[in-house]
């Protein structure tokens, strides 16, 4: 306590210095001030509680992927508002401005650890990586690359969105449309992984987000179909701690691996390299 009481006045100074400008930042877990650039460094993980900050399907890029690199396919599909949802037109301006991105996904050829895969990312800050109907056809089209390639499909999902409520029933659809088409990569024995951040809930995770044939979340995340507060309500029950994060899904057997973003890329090629190692005939006992 004597501790906390002196760092009070300097923490308080440094807040003051800055939060506006951005260069520090505070951690939702634990309230620790951070310096902006160390956190860049340290893959946004709070040095202090081990907090996973909410980053962008770019830094899963440079994280995980070979020289950080994507060779991006599918450009330039775009949504066409199919219900005429209101305000649905400049949400999605607003969106595409604020990321730079042309929707809330983005996938590809790349590597990891020389393995080539096909990879692709919802990214929560585009509508709250919410599917629509083009993230639904860009992960039906990656997962058919894949199959095509016969390369590993990697998906990443920030989708705290699930299913992308202004366009009904087409983004419904979605799912039926991208459980099926990873369904096809299971038959013909491609390695499916799916990697699930903070928050993925829904839609998503009702379909192609669950459907890997091996999980990995990261730590504290928020997975699951219906939000706690909402079942809470339902049902008229509270619900046990943790319900609903990683470590709790790990414990029930949603979840394979739950893994530190800086040990994500190791993990991940890891696991890569035990599916697609060629498989070994037992030797005949004579
Ligand atoms: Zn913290």
């Amino acid at each position: 306590m004597f501790l906390r009481k002196n760092l009070r006045p300097a923490r308080e100074a440094r807040k003051k210095l800055d939060l506006k400008d951005g260069l520090w930042l505070k951690c939702e877990s634990c309230g620790e001030i951070l310096y902006r650039r160390e956190l860049d460094q340290s893959c946004w993980i709070c040095p202090k509680c081990g907090f996973h900050f909410r980053v962008g399907h770019k830094t899963y890029i440079k994280l995980l992927l070979d020289e950080g690199k994507l060779e991006e396919i599918d450009r330039g599909l775009v949504s066409v508002d199919p219900l005429r949802f209101p305000k649905y037109k400049e949400k999605y301006k607003t969106s595409r401005k604020k990321t730079g991105m042309e929707e809330g996904i983005v996938s590809g050829r790349a590597e990891i650890n020389g393995m080539p895969v096909i990879f692709a990312a919802t990214d929560f800050a585009f509508m709250g990586g919410s599917m629509g109907s083009v993230v639904g056809e860009k992960v039906a089209r990656a997962a058919r690359l894949a199959l095509a390639e016969r390369k590993p499909f990697v998906m990443l999902t920030a989708s705290g969105g699930g299913a992308r409520m202004q366009e009904g029933i087409f983004s419904l659809m979605q799912m039926a449309k991208t459980s099926a088409e990873v369904g096809l990569l299971k038959q013909a024995q491609i390695p499916y992984i799916n990697i699930l951040t903070h928050p993925t809930m829904a839609g998503v995770m009702a379909s192609f987000a669950s459907l890997g044939d091996v999980i990995i979340a990261e730590p504290g995340a928020l997975l699951g179909f219906t939000g706690p507060r909402v079942i809470e309500q339902t049902i008229g029950e509270k619900l046990p701690p943790g319900f609903q994060r990683s470590e709790f899904l790990l414990e029930h057997g949603f979840v394979d691996i739950v893994c530190s973003r800086r040990e994500l890329r190791e993990t991940v090629a890891r696991i890569l390299s035990i599916l697609t190692e060629p498989h070994k005939e037992p030797s005949s006992q004579t």
